[in-house]
């Protein structure tokens, strides 16, 4: 159950309406969407003390107030993902270590965990289960009660090292796909927690009903007008995507599942034999989705419907909404051109997962080629979450070796913040813990 209520006016045809309410979704709002054929803007109501003209999500996140704005353009700490991860670092390095942190978050706050439709029910302390978006909500509350601050709707784009030894500023320039200019930020530390990023469609047509009728995460939110008239389509064999079919045939529509392989191949047995015994859903296994187009014109028995997609260049079905969900990569060019250490999983991927600890010696451990001897001061001052460069850390499931767990990416974010203490406790010219103000008098006692 969503704690708040905002209501969109919208204005005829703008493509913004079904971003801006996704985006209310993900932090835990119930949305009522009208249309008003006369209307000149789109009007939000609910968020803030005002009714918000055409906003964009930098204006939404701003007068939500779930963290507290940047003040700054210099922190001990930045934290790069406010997913479970960040957050959790984010607490951890206020609440204890009193480092003035600013997080960057590119989407909505709480991360990947708040698109989960399920009920988080292996979350430590919650016997009952909690709603992901409400766990999200909760821990961004309790670091913004710790101070940190944010800049929302930007992205982390460079990250510029200082190879200072006596200051250790380094520089990070976070771009806005709203058309705000570039914020850079001079930071002691930094936590890459940037998760995993959903993977797209890579069919032509697809990219045109992007947030139109084809989406990369569904949220309980999006069965909420689901009826008996809709035909959804979902796309993928993992967990999520059978959980997902099973929510909206849950409203009476009819779902086809089309997956590349089988429905049992990826799917853990409890959804899919739920999913199997579904008489509202159709699976149609060793299929992909090949081609997106408008419908001409929805028939009687579908009135809903939307979009058409043609599926292995043969079949084509009529549908309201298809969920592409397909599994999550990361995407993080930036830290690859920062020089921070990658574990690939083949040798020409563009990117890969971040290495911590003794992993940063990954490949020469692994060709018998590593010498202890050579790496004596590196292994010295090693750091579980620690990368290969100093002051830089990563937790979550950017990580290589994360379980991808909401539990554990907030684990790894508290044992980062520890990370860090033990850095600068190493490296007092840096930020000095034991006499500054980075350290809460009862840290010190
Ligand atoms: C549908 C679904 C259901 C799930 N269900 C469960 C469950 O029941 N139980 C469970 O334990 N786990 C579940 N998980 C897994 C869990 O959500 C993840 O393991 C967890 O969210 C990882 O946390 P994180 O902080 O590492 O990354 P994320 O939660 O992915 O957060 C990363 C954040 O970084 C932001 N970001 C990325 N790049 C940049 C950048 N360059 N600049 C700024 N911001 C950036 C992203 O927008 C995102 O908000 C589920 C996942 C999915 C997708």
């Amino acid at each position: 159950m969503a704690k708040f209520k905002a209501t969109i006016t919208a204005k005829a045809k703008d493509k913004t309406v079904e971003q801006i309410k996704r985006y209310l979704q993900l932090n835990d709002y119930e949305v009522k969407v009208t249309v008003d054929p006369n209307a000149t803007d789109t009007v939000v109501t609910g968020v803030g003390p005002a009714p918000l003209k055409n906003p964009t999500l930098a204006k939404l996140a701003e007068q939500m107030g779930v963290l507290l704005p940047k003040t700054s353009s210099t922190y001990d700490l930045v934290v790069v993902g406010g997913g479970p991860a960040g957050l959790a670092a984010a607490i951890n390095a206020r609440s204890l270590y009193g480092l003035t942190t600013l997080i960057i978050e590119q989407y909505a706050p709480g991360g990947t965990a708040a698109t989960a439709i399920n009920e988080i029910d292996n979350y430590f302390g919650f016997d009952d289960g909690i709603d992901a978006a409400l766990l999200c909500h909760k821990a961004v509350i309790q670091a913004k009660k710790f101070g940190a601050e944010w800049l929302p709707s930007y992205s982390a784009a460079t990250l510029k090292l200082s190879d200072d030894p006596t200051t250790t500023k380094h520089k990070i320039t976070a771009t806005s796909a709203e058309g705000s200019p570039d914020v850079t930020v001079s930071t002691s530390l930094i936590l890459i927690a940037t998760g995993l990023v959903p993977r797209k469609l890579t069919q032509p047509t697809a990219a045109a009903f992007e947030d139109q009728g084809l989406y990369y995460y569904a949220l309980p939110g999006d069965a909420a007008g689901v009826t008996a008239k809709d035909t959804i389509m979902v796309i993928g064999g993992g967990d999520s995507a059978g959980r997902a079919a099973l929510m909206f045939s849950g409203k009476g529509a009819k779902v086809v599942m089309l997956i590349k392989d089988t429905l049992t191949k990826d799917m853990l047995d409890e959804v899919s034999t739920l999913v199997k015994a579904d008489k509202n859903i159709t699976v149609v296994e060793k299929t992909e989705a090949t081609k997106f187009e408008a419908i001409k014109a929805p028939s009687p028995d579908n009135p809903n419907a939307k979009l058409t997609v043609t599926a292995n260049n043969k079949a084509s079905y009529n549908v309201t909404a298809v969920y592409a969900l397909i599994g999550a990569d990361p995407q993080d060019k930036w830290v690859v051109d920062a020089g921070v250490t990658i574990i690939r999983k083949k040798p020409d991927d563009p990117v890969g997962l971040v290495a911590t600890g003794l992993d940063i010696f990954y490949d020469a451990i692994k060709n018998g080629t590593f010498d202890s001897k050579k790496h004596a001061d590196e292994l010295k001052n090693l750091t579980d979450m620690g990368t290969n460069k100093p002051g830089v850390f990563a937790a979550g499931d950017i990580r290589f070796r994360a379980e991808r767990r909401i539990a554990t990416a907030a684990g790894e974010g508290t044992e980062a913040a520890l990370s860090m203490h033990n850095y600068l406790k190493a490296h007092p010219h840096v930020l000095d813990v034991e006499a500054g103000r980075a350290a809460p008098a009862y840290y010190l006692a």
